[in-house]
């Protein structure tokens, strides 16, 4: 299928604060003043103030607190704020650059449409833009049925507090199920986790004060992200101040990651085995009869079925998988389970390579085993002011009461590829292409992105880049032009976060204090650029659909609407510990010391449910992994002749397809090899290379990187320079989801096809 050539974006010059006007900076430091500093400019006229404002960043979702210096509608300087309760000061270099995504020349500021791709944009009035829109949906909509409609919700609506669930329930009250968004190209096992083995209402155990904490192919001193168990995003250098009051560390990563660097024990895993060392290590755990008698036979269900399953995962059978010695893994099982408090967690590594789910739920199994979750009148791990005021109960919580989401009663559509099914009520983004570009019933015609990047981030970039070109309609809501602007109909402009009001939602459900933050504009909007949910609500103003959030419908004929009513809908007053619009008052934050002392509660009589050790899904799963014959060293692939796996890596100065031009970032997205490896090969730092999947091959510069174990090639993903525009490898770096095809080695659950720990060799060129 030809694909049309996209109009390219346009990119912005580099933004530094180096440029910024003169008197703003201290004249002792090179650093920008803090407080209100009285300023002339050039001319001698006296200039506005330099204000100091808290907020919190949302680059990413560990939602640091931030000191923001604003001067004549300007971003001075950002740095972390220390009096911040959670954060305390920590940022990370994103964070501290996120001015330049403001300043940024790449900004949208008004509505551009075009009527043919082939021509450039022109800018036009919101209002006129959204009947436009609303016209074509409709016309697509009598056609082809709802079902043609779909959206995906990019990392970049992480920066609104209600984009995703407005989006959400904005596209269900049009009738299409055709919900995409980044959850099911990243850690989805998680949640289907979850869903099968069960939730324990008291939660589980934190890191503070934690034992042990055992990280899975995670590195949250990069990626800043953790769920509960792990050092928290907001600030991942807790990880020393728990560690020198006595926490044990076991990390496990093909890389020895700047996390790893602080482990107590560091298992440097093949990429792709983590199911096994995990089966290992339960296998040991029950076999030596480390486990919690007392919490297995109270609260679970499935431990004789678990044990005969991972009988065959004997130690010499998982250190021969796992390319690890035996005694590193009993020392692992051993660690852990000996420890009184701690949990296991994991990152995208397990996620995105093979048996995904399996490995998730392999990690809530080891948490089980060994009791790691909160019993009746443990302090509660997370308080959550967004959520009613009820101590949670010390028992496992029957699927019926679970989120919709966890539900799988309640996740029952098809895709039309593959039988792919929908998980936590969306359909699986590995599928989306296919769903635009396969003729039939239910096609999608009209897509709208919001705050996403598609080409830079779905996996097979070909696949994806036909697929948008065949769309009827595309709208992108974006702060900024993309990769994905290029193939669009219609861009709308979004507000950045200085624009715009933020609530801290989705932090809430992981602080362990009872702390909120909600943070004001700092600016006024540039342009004419709105929040996400005012063009929803305009559109279905015009196409005569509801918004329904749990509070109760958007009145979307009221003008007067303001981000404070929208999110008092989605946590109604009734529903919460504190009301929004009581966060809303205090800027920087507050710990609200009345939700200090909550306790797990009793169990409520009359609910029976128990955590399952091996549910049904599980067991199939497990037996074919053990089914599955080891891998030979350097003889990976179908035909044994590729001799390298891709092991995915975090880097700090990017967010996925985010923060890719900020002044300060390294260039390009090099293919890291052990130096021996690389040697091997005859190949040498900085020189260009051919990595080629069984999928397709790309070019790549390599570089030598030592805490890597031999045989990998670590890249990130996201990367690479703008479909159309000449490749710039040492610039842009090379795009690594071009080496993976949706439709083949693909998980048959939810579709996501291997992106972690798949077979690929290197060549010179
Ligand atoms: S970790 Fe970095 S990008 Fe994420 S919220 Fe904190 S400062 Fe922002």
């Amino acid at each position: 299928m030809a694909v049309r050539r996209p109009e390219l974006p346009r990119h912005g010059h580099r933004w530094r604060l180096a440029q910024y006007p003169a008197q703003y900076h201290c004249r002792e430091s090179p650093r920008l003043t803090k407080r209100l500093i009285p300023t002339t400019s050039q001319s001698g006229q006296r200039m506005h103030s330099v204000k100091t404002v808290k907020s919190f960043c949302r680059i990413c979702s560990a939602y640091c607190g931030i000191e923001v210096d604003v001067a004549d509608e300007q971003i001075v300087e950002i740095r972390g704020d220390k009096s911040h309760p959670m954060s305390k000061g920590y940022t990370c270099t994103k964070g501290r650059q996120w001015a330049h995504q403001y300043h940024n020349d790449n900004r949208l500021l008004s509505a551009l449409s075009r009527a043919d791709r082939d021509q450039a944009f022109t800018p036009l009035e919101n209002e006129q833009a959204l009947d436009e829109i609303a016209d074509k949906l409709a016309t697509i909509i009598e056609r082809h049925g709802p079902r043609a409609v779909a959206i995906f919700r990019g990392n970049g609506l992480s920066v609104s507090s209600n984009g995703n669930q407005v989006a959400q329930a904005w596209l269900a009250g049009l009738g299409s199920e055709m919900d995409f968004s980044t959850m099911s190209i990243d850690q989805p096992s998680k949640i289907i986790a979850v869903g099968r083995h069960g939730a324990w209402g008291g939660g589980g155990h934190g890191f503070a004060g934690a034992d042990v904490c055992m990280l899975i192919g995670n590195n949250p001193i990069i990626s800043a992200l953790n769920m509960t168990g792990g050092p928290p995003g907001w600030n991942p250098t807790s990880l020393k101040e728990e560690k020198k009051r006595g926490l044990k560390l076991i990390v496990v990563d093909p890389r020895r990651t700047e996390t790893a660097e602080h482990a107590d024990l560091y298992l440097p895993i093949r990429p792709g085995e983590d199911a096994n060392l995990l089966a290992g290590m339960i296998r040991l755990i029950i076999d030596e009869e480390l486990y919690d008698k007392e919490f297995v036979d109270a609260e679970t269900e499935g431990f004789a079925a678990l044990k005969a399953a991972v009988d065959g995962f004997t130690l010499d059978v998982v250190a021969a998988r796992c390319g690890l010695p035996a005694e590193d893994i009993a020392a692992a099982g051993r660690l852990f389970a000996n420890a009184g408090r701690g949990s296991a967690s994991s990152g995208t590594g397990p996620d995105m390579a093979r048996f995904p789910h399996l490995a998730e739920h392999l990690i809530l199994a080891l948490n089980t085993l060994c009791g790691r979750w909160n019993r009746e009148g443990d302090p509660v791990t997370a308080p959550s002011l967004l959520a009613p005021n009820i101590p949670p109960p010390a028992q496992t919580i029957p699927p019926e009461f679970l989120p919709p989401m966890l539900n799988p009663a309640l996740n029952t559509k098809t895709s039309r590829i593959r039988g792919i099914k929908q998980v936590f009520q969306e359909m699986p983004t590995p599928v989306a292409a296919e769903e635009i570009l396969t003729p039939g019933e239910g096609q999608v015609k009209a897509l709208i992105v919001i705050g996403g990047n598609p080409v830079m981030s779905w996996p097979d970039q070909e696949k994806t880049l036909a697929a948008l070109a065949e769309l009827d309609l595309l709208v992108c809501i974006d702060i900024m032009h993309t990769a994905t602007t290029g193939f669009a109909d219609y861009l709308l402009p979004a507000a950045h976060a200085f624009e715009r009001d933020g609530l801290a939602e989705f932090t809430d459900r992981l602080y362990d204090k009872p702390f909120g933050q909600y943070s004001k504009p700092l600016l006024q909007p540039r342009g004419d650029v709105q929040e996400e949910w005012r063009y929803l609500v305009g559109l279905a103003r015009r196409l005569g659909t509801e918004i329904h959030l749990p509070g109760g419908p958007i009145d979307v004929h009221n003008d007067s609407l303001e981000t404070l009513d929208i999110l008092e809908l989605m946590f109604p007053d009734d529903s919460v510990k504190v009301p929004v619009r009581e966060l809303a008052r205090h800027e920087g934050g507050k710990v609200f010391e009345e939700f200090a002392n909550i306790r797990v509660g009793a169990p409520i009589e009359g609910l029976d449910a128990k955590l399952q050790l091996l549910p049904p899904e599980v067991a199939p799963e497990l037996a074919e992994l053990l089914a599955t014959p080891t891998v030979v060293e350097g003889r990976y692939g179908e035909d044994g002749s590729y001799t390298h796996l891709l092991a995915v890596r975090r880097v700090k100065h990017v967010y996925n397809s985010s923060c890719h031009d900020f002044p300060k970032n390294p260039a390009g997205n090099p293919a890291y090899l052990h130096p021996e490896d690389l040697q091997e090969l005859g190949l040498r730092s900085g020189e260009t290379a051919k990595l080629q999947s069984e999928h397709a091959s790309i070019q790549v510069i390599v570089e030598a990187d030592s805490s890597l174990r031999r045989g990998i090639v670590s890249m990130s993903h996201c990367f690479g320079s703008v479909p159309g525009e000449a490749e710039n490898l040492a610039l842009s770096g090379a795009n690594a989801s071009k080496l993976i095809a949706v439709d083949r080695d693909f998980d048959p659950l939810m579709g996501m096809p291997r992106m972690s720990g798949f077979a690929v060799k290197l060549s010179a060129v």
